[in-house]
């Protein structure tokens, strides 16, 4: 009986970490920009730079991303953070949009 109880004890321990982590993961998720924004598609937004149309945008560099934007508001090690174009979404730290600028 006294090893049920232990056992039912860590057990609800761990479902209910998953669970919070989950809750988490999902905030970050929701809180992300979309490439199908259509504030994003106005400017080209890639979370990926390297999938930058280089046709559509000759300006794009290779090396340019977010993460090294004037406009990204997160640290140099974050892999989503603030944008000054957006708001309150998260942008990709090697992301990109035809709005960027390293002055
Ligand atoms: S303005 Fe800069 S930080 Fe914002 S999405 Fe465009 S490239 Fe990224």
């Amino acid at each position: 009986m006294q090893t049920s109880r232990r056992h039912f004890l860590m057990l609800t321990v761990g479902v209910s970490s998953s669970l919070m982590l989950s809750r988490v993961a999902l905030a970050d998720t929701a809180n992300t920009l979309s490439e199908a924004d259509p504030k994003a598609q106005a400017v080209g937004y890639k979370e990926d730079a390297s999938k930058v149309d280089k046709a559509k945008f000759p300006d794009y560099a290779a090396g340019q991303t977010c993460a090294n934007c004037s406009l990204f508001q997160g640290k140099s090690t974050d892999a989503y953070g603030g944008c000054t174009l957006f708001g309150d979404k998260q942008v990709a730290a090697r992301g990109w949009c035809s709005s960027y600028s390293n002055m």
